[in-house]
Order: structure tokens, then C-alpha cells, then sequence
């Protein structure tokens, strides 16, 4: 964290402040992305996971609470690789992103409040376990629903909602929590969607869950329509059903294709790493990382 993006231009992270009483800061009035790059040893290059994607997402995020972005999406695709270059790293990074109510007001309300953006990136091994398997439970906690919160905007006040999730999962001794939507049916992780394998197919909640509309989500239905010729079938998972499921595994920016080897406590088949999520973890590494020409256009060369 050498470098940040911050009221418009790169400057040493340590500048990189706002106040405490930023809107934002008080109110969780701000959207944000989360991204990855990945870095290619041999190539000695390094490769933006679906910028542009992320950059479209925080553009439906930010008008969903009123904030105005004074860049333009190639602006801030651009501003993204020139602040990773400028960080030097040679590793996996994490790239965030975030439009926030940048104000110093106290007061409710979204409209006639000044906006601003920045970027920071950091070093990013795996969020979660992604050889072994990881243990879920069923969270306490369940999605709020669209009826309280724009469907669909990655909102940082929203995150309360996963870390209470995350946090009670920890406290269990889980690795992660599965949340149901406000109707009790499958939902997904605290930061990550959730797709589970019966007899060959491809299964995940749809959008109507509550659920945030991941990029990796949509990856992953590619990857396994293309590569494997598996077709995803949207529909609703009842919790009962991810018991007798064949494979179950969490994928996300930040949590790539993490296995779900047990839920509460319960062993998913044989407890162990499925052999669909293992080919599609093997693909999708492959085409991240930059090493499979039929998906560079997911991908955009740092150096
Ligand atoms: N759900 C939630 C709640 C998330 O925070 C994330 C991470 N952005 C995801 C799903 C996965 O989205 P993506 O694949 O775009 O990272």
C-alpha cells in the first residue's frame, strides 16, 4: 500500500485521509468494488480481472444512492492500472475501489452532499481456503430485503449485514456463513455467491434472492457452458436441498472457487473436494492469471 487514488490523483497512501466527519464515514453512504489482479510469474506481467465489469457495477451502485461520479468508466478503468503500476507489486493484489458521500455535514439524506472517489490496492492471497474445502454455516442472519435496500448496489453500510454473518459464523468455529433471503431459501455467503452441483447440473439461486450480482457468478456459468458443456439452471435452493447436494462451492472476486466440504456440521457427500469444482477452480485460475488466450479479453495487462 505504497500508492492510493485520492481526490483526483495518485498520492503516498499515508496522505490518502478523510475526516471523521465524512457522510460516509457516519452514515455508510458510500458503494464500492472489490477487485483482483493477478500476477503472471513467467510472463512477469500482471492482469486486471474484469475491470471494466467492476467499474459498470460501482456506476449501478453509486446512482442507486445518489452519488455522482465525476470520472467516466474508461477514466476510472485507467486511473486503476496506472495506480497498480505505480505500486510496483510483483504478487496477487486486491484492488478497492470507493464512491463515497465525501462531505464534512451531519444530516441525513443523499441529495446536495458532495461525492468523491478513491482507489487503494493491497497484497491478496486466498480470502478463503480454496484447496481443502471450507466449513459453512447456516447464518442466524438473512439477507435484507430489497424492501429496505436497493437490490443489487454494493453499499458499504449493507456490509453490516455480512459481517454480523462472518462474524457469528467465526464465533462458531465455521469458516464462513451461507444467509437465506428474507423468504428462508438459499441466498449466499457473507461476500461471496454460492453455486451448488445435483447430478451433473449446475445450480444458483437467482438474482430475485437478494443475492449481489457477482461477476464471478456470471464467469463461472461461462466457464462451465464453454469448458465442461454444463448448463447453470438458476432457481430457488431450499435449505434441505444443500444437504443432499453433490458439490457446493462459494465464488466471488476475493474468494475465487472456494469448496464447501460441510454444512453445520454436516458432511456434503464425501467431504470432499468435488471433481466439477476442481476442473472449473483449474479453468478459471488458468484464465485469470492470463494463461488462456480464449478468455484475454477478461483480463487487462498492468505493465
Ligand atoms: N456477494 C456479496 C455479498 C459480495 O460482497 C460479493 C463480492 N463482491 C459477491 C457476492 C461476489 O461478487 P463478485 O463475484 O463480483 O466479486
Amino acid at each position: 500500500m505504497k500508492y492510493a487514488f485520492f481526490k483526483g490523483k495518485i498520492v503516498p497512501f499515508a496522505e490518502a485521509k478523510i475526516s471523521i466527519m465524512t457522510h460516509a464515514f457516519n452514515y455508510g453512504t458510500a458503494v464500492f468494488e472489490g477487485i483482483r489482479a493477478y500476477w503472471n510469474q513467467e510472463q512477469q506481467q500482471m492482469y486486471v480481472l474484469k475491470n471494466r465489469e467492476h467499474y459498470e457495477r460501482l456506476q449501478k451502485s453509486a446512482s442507486a444512492i445518489k452519488i455522482k461520479l465525476a470520472y467516466s468508466l474508461e477514466d476510472m478503468c485507467r486511473f486503476t492500472l496506472e495506480l497498480c503500476k505505480k505500486n510496483g507489486y510483483q504478487e496477487d493484489i486486491y484492488i478497492r475501489p470507493i464512491a463515497y458521500k465525501s462531505q464534512e455535514k451531519i444530516g441525513l439524506g443523499l441529495t446536495g452532499i458532495e461525492d468523491d472517489f478513491c482507489i487503494f490496492v493491497s497484497p491478496f492471497g486466498a480470502y478463503l481456503d480454496i484447496t481443502k474445502g471450507i466449513r459453512v454455516g447456516i447464518s442466524s442472519w438473512r439477507r435484507i430485503s430489497d424492501q429496505s435496500l436497493p437490490q443489487g448496489a454494493k453499499i458499504t453500510g449493507a456490509y453490516i449485514n455480512s459481517s454480523l454473518a462472518k462474524a457469528e459464523a467465526l464465533e462458531k468455529g465455521f469458516d464462513e456463513a451461507i444467509l437465506l433471503s428474507p423468504d428462508g431459501t438459499v441466498a449466499e455467503g457473507s461476500g461471496e455467491n454460492l453455486y451448488m452441483v445435483k447430478n451433473g447440473e449446475l445450480i444458483t439461486p437467482p438474482l430475485k434472492e437478494i443475492i449481489l450480482p457477482g461477476i464471478t457468478r456470471i464467469a463461472i456459468m461461462e466457464l462451465a457452458k464453454q469448458e465442461l458443456g454444463i448448463n447453470t439452471t438458476e432457481r430457488f435452493i431450499a435449505k434441505e436441498e444443500l444437504f443432499s447436494a453433490d458439490e457446493l462451492f462459494f465464488c466471488g472476486t476475493g474468494a475465487q472457487i472456494s469448496p464447501i466440504i460441510e454444512v453445520d456440521k454436516r458432511k456434503i457427500k464425501d467431504g470432499r473436494v468435488g471433481p466439477i469444482t476442481k476442473q472449473l477452480q483449474d479453468i478459471y485460475f488458468k484464465a485469470t492469471r492470463g494463461d488462456n488466450p480464449k478468455y484475454k479479453s477478461w483480463v487487462t495487462p498492468v505493465y
